[in-house]
């Protein structure tokens, strides 16, 4: 990494392009991070960057917990003594990361994934953000939540807006084909604030920088229709963005069998993180359309079977 992994886009708004896209902004003679990246060897690339281009490192401010976002906090601010920025629920998974690998499995980890990319080292919080508040001068913190509890992006006065895990890039999207959602709701609601965002530059963590949001929100939105229309059509529901038109009988399936059935439609191949990832995805899908009674289930010989609701089914 140089400085010509710099990339200026507008004012005092710069980028770290890499697997993570980390934003740098300028403010009060020291510049403060968007995120920190993978790993201690991304803090100890960004350290070797910020010297080189003269910087003081002021403070990283996360987006959210995940362990791609902040795997350089311990590094970074064990050699600056930097600040860092969350929101209170990610504040919480920032300074007890074993909370990632256990959230994601649903009970205790499993060594596979007792690694970095599930469970970063603890770093200290010194600020917490409450969103859509202005975090620094020019520098405000906008409420994303969907993809993860209590993320954030930065909008800045340069018109540069830093949108976290909001929304992924579409070689991403090939890629991954399922990406990971906690909250389907507000995930969407989210996409549709940012639809409405009047900014010169996105840049979103995972994906190229866009200076027109509008096609990339409609593929993230188109993929969400996508998880849940396959849900529904291993369900023999009807509904979904690629429903054949034939009528299928429905079916009871185990959480599973839903699994198995969207990961093959999608062309996805399960391991022990995928199946976590994936899984947790699928069940945030589950809660959602249980909640709004498209779907139920019942216990059967102590399995739990979801259904189509026979309202949802021929209304
Ligand atoms: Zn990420």
């Amino acid at each position: 990494m140089s400085t010509t992994d710099l990339l200026h886009l507008a004012g005092s708004s710069w980028v770290i392009p890499g697997p993570t896209n980390i934003g740098a902004v300028e403010r009060d003679g020291g510049v403060y991070l968007i995120d920190s990246g993978n790993d201690k060897d991304a803090g100890r690339k960004i350290n070797r960057l910020l010297n080189e281009k003269g910087w003081k490192l002021s403070g990283i401010i996360n987006t959210h917990s995940n362990a791609d976002h902040i795997g350089g906090n311990d590094y970074l601010q064990r050699m600056t003594n930097c600040r860092i920025f969350a929101t209170q629920t990610e504040k919480a998974f920032i300074e007890s990361p074993q909370l990632e690998g256990a959230f994601l499995w649903g009970g205790y980890t499993p060594n596979e994934m007792k690694n970095k990319f599930f469970e970063a080292k603890p770093s200290r919080v010194t600020d917490l953000i409450r969103a859509d508040t202005e975090i620094l001068p020019g520098l405000c913190a906008i409420s994303l939540p969907g993809h993860y509890f209590e993320m954030i992006g930065v909008i800045t006065d340069d018109r540069v807006a830093y949108l976290g895990d909001a929304m992924f890039g579409a070689t991403v999207l090939e890629k991954h084909p399922i990406p990971y959602i906690y909250d389907v709701v507000r995930y969407r609601e989210t996409i549709e604030l940012i639809k409405s965002l009047d900014a010169d530059y996105f840049v979103i963590s995972h994906g190229e920088i866009e200076r027109d949001i509008q096609s990339l929100t409609a593929l993230n939105l188109q993929r969400a229709a996508d998880i849940e229309g396959y849900i529904m059509e291993a369900l023999g529901g009807s509904g979904g963005s690629h429903d054949s038109g034939m009528s299928l009988p429905t079916q009871s399936r185990s959480f599973e069998e839903i699994l198995q059935f969207v990961c093959n439609r999608m062309a996805v191949k399960l391991d022990v993180a995928q199946f976590a990832l994936a899984g947790n995805t699928i069940r945030s899908f589950l809660s959602y359309l249980s909640n709004c009674g498209k779907i139920g289930y019942q216990f059967t010989d102590n399995r739990m079977y979801w259904t189509i609701n026979s309202v949802t089914r021929y209304s």
